[in-house]
């Protein structure tokens, strides 16, 4: 999560997109864009008074940028909806169940005949199977790469998505994006009251959006709580230099086992400005509440550690902290809030 922030900020494309949207030559350019649309879109909520909740501003803002979201929940839908607009001499939604690959999830089309009560963009998204539980993600993704539409892409724009281009650094900036939005954290922070737990994260997500991802409702919600936390998924992984190593790919030496490791670590930005930081790929301690849940027969389990017990490979160890670890086994991983404990209980 927070590797690809810096990767992202080094790509051309991005910093093209940036300077493009009137932005000045920036060392942050991901962090700028997104200060960018949160005045857009700060600009948008003076016309709708009271907008409490994520699904009513994901309207709100679908509405301004011009879009309408047509879900498709079956094969049958999705050949529905291309004879409508085919029929209405929108040519280009022939080609959408060739470019709806598993990969892609919503494509946002201009239309070309446009009627009076029409908006200029139609965005589809796919709900069918697996992707039913990125519903609402897709959907602020598609609205992402309206944001980020300078007049001249706008004149220019025939759809999102055009087929091999799915990972491009637009798309990683236009998840960040998404991220931001899915979980606007101005509605958020008044209801992330006292200590962060797995149970507060499912009820704010019950209460605001109760058909976006758990996974979006973690990140989105720790995220804009006031108060430190650290988000974890440890699971079985490589050291990177063995994961790299081209002479364990090709099979020379023998690769070590995988061990337990946090393979992605999400700090919110209080837990940044305390200081409160692992790093990712490093190794689960194995006393940690993280091990017992991974391996253990409980789904989950709560303690109290202390962050020096997490070690770099060479032997660095964090400062002395203590801590409370609240872990849970989803599937092959282990999600883990960790927050400091400040004076003694
Ligand atoms: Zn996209």
């Amino acid at each position: 999560m927070t590797r690809s922030g810096v990767k992202l900020n080094e790509s051309t494309s991005i910093h093209v997109l940036a300077s493009d949207l009137g932005i000045r030559l920036t060392v942050n350019p991901v962090g700028d864009i997104v200060a960018l649309c949160h005045r857009k879109v700060e600009k948008f909520l003076v016309d709708l008074e009271n907008c409490s909740k994520p699904s009513e501003l994901l309207s709100l803002v679908a509405n301004k940028l011009g879009t309408i979201f047509v879900e498709i929940r079956s094969d049958a839908d999705l050949q529905q909806v291309v004879e409508e607009y085919v029929n209405r001499g929108e040519l280009v939604f022939a080609t959408l169940p060739d470019e709806l690959t598993h990969e892609v999830f919503g494509i946002t089309l201009k239309l070309v005949n446009r009627g009076r009560f029409d908006l200029p963009y139609v965005s589809i998204i796919d709900c069918r199977g697996p992707k039913a539980s990125r519903v609402y993600f897709t959907k602020w993704h598609e609205l992402g790469h309206l944001l980020i539409l300078t007049d001249q892409r706008r004149f220019a724009f025939k759809r999102t998505h055009t087929l091999h281009e799915y990972k491009s650094p637009e798309e990683s900036l236009v998840d960040v994006l998404a991220g931001e939005f899915a979980y606007y954290s101005p509605m958020v922070k008044p209801l992330a009251t006292g200590e962060i737990s797995f149970e507060a994260i499912e009820a704010i997500r019950d209460e605001l959006c109760p058909d976006g991802s758990m996974t979006s409702a973690m990140i989105g919600i720790t995220k804009a709580w006031p108060g430190p936390c650290l988000l974890i998924e440890a699971a079985l992984a490589h050291k990177k230099a063995q994961g790299d190593s081209l002479q364990a790919m090709f099979g020379f030496i023998t690769a070590p086992a995988p061990t337990l490791r946090a393979v992605n670590v999400m700090p919110n930005e209080a837990a940044r400005r305390q200081g409160l930081q692992i790093f990712r790929n490093f190794r689960v301690p194995q006393g940690s509440i993280i091990s017992r849940v991974f391996t253990g027969d409980s789904f989950h389990g709560e303690a109290r550690e202390n962050l020096n017990w997490w070690k770099a490979s060479d032997g660095t160890q964090l400062p002395n902290m203590p801590i409370l670890v609240r872990a849970r086994r989803i599937r092959q991983s282990v999600h883990a809030l960790v927050v400091p404990i400040s004076a003694p209980r």
